[in-house]
């Protein structure tokens, strides 16, 4: 009896494999198809500057507009473009639309604001982010110095070696580098402190639970000071509440982003919040 449940069980297993892996190709081909078919969209959420409570920048966050099931989050369909290497593809596009996008504004006369853009662990770990942020650039005319791109701590520390020489060729471009979901990967503070970055970003996993957790307010405020120590800004991820807000500005932490000021919005209604130059 056992054997046959253990074989019933190997048989149920192999198949969801099985299924996962169908699934997965099918994700594969309509996301190329997306692509090709222009369906994918940059949103933007703002980033605030909390001594003046300015909008300094937005961070670019890529989705998927779907002619029948409407807007797919990144969650959905990121995991297997980094499988399967379209990322590359994608953050390509993305950093393309947004370098596009960042200097209409510019040519609309408004106030440049730093656009921040997502790379993910693949393209560090096959591409050469310098020499294809470069070639966007100088494609879009944007300014390298209202760029920043965002790189996760996993992906630094993959190519450990290299890590320093990468970061320094971006930012021998005039690009400026975050450090993304700051605090959930394993990055020691030996490499920290030699990584050519401007900006920590706190994960948001510590900023939920403010003013609740006493654990998680004594990480946020250590990030802070670690960050400052080493002179990066430092930005906290995911603020959704007045009371992590205060407790953020108690601790001098520099930008904070999240839905208390808004959720990443299309490009038409970022418009809202930009600045003509004339009227500064
Ligand atoms: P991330 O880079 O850490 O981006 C922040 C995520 O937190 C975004 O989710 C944003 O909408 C969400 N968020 C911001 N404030 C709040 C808040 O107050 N509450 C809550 N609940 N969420 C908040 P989103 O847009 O779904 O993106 C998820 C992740 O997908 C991103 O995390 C990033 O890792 C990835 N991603 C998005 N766009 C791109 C892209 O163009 N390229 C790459 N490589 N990854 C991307
Ligand atoms: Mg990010
Ligand atoms: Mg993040
Ligand atoms: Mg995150």
């Amino acid at each position: 009896r056992a054997k046959a449940e253990g074989r019933g069980r190997f048989k149920y297993f192999s198949e969801e494999l099985t299924r996962g892996a169908r699934e997965r190709i099918a994700l594969e081909a309509r996301l190329r198809r997306a692509i090709a078919q222009n369906e994918l969209r940059v949103h933007y959420q703002p980033q605030v500057e909390i001594k003046s409570g300015r909008i300094t920048g937005a961070e670019a966050l890529v989705r998927w507009q779907h002619p029948e099931e409407g807007l797919i989050p990144p969650v959905r369909f990121i995991p297997v473009a980094e499988e399967t290497g379209l990322i590359d593809a994608i953050g390509t596009w993305v950093l393309r639309e947004t370098c596009r996008q960042g200097k209409a504004w510019l040519d609309a006369g408004m106030a440049p604001v730093t656009l921040a853009v997502n790379v993910s662990p693949y393209q560090i770990r096959h591409g050469d982010i310098a020499a294809m942020t470069a070639k966007i650039l100088a494609e879009t005319g944007y300014p390298a110095e209202w760029l920043e791109l965002e790189l996760t701590e996993s992906a630094l520390m993959e190519r450990e070696g290299e890590a320093v020489e990468i970061l320094q060729r971006i930012r021998a471009l005039g690009v400026r580098l975050a450090l993304d979901d700051f605090g959930t990967g394993y990055s020691s503070l030996a490499y920290l402190k030699r990584f050519p970055l401007d900006v920590l970003k706190i994960d948001k996993s510590f900023v939920d639970d403010i003013p609740h957790l006493r654990d998680d307010m004594e990480i946020a405020a250590t990030i802070v000071a670690m960050g400052h120590t080493l002179r990066f800004k430092v930005l906290a991820e995911g603020v959704e509440t007045e009371e992590q807000l205060a407790f953020l500005v108690s601790q001098g932490c520099d930008y904070y982003q999240g839905y208390l000021k808004s959720r990443p919005v299309p490009a038409e209604d970022f418009l809202k919040w930009l600045v003509p130059l004339s009227s500064r």
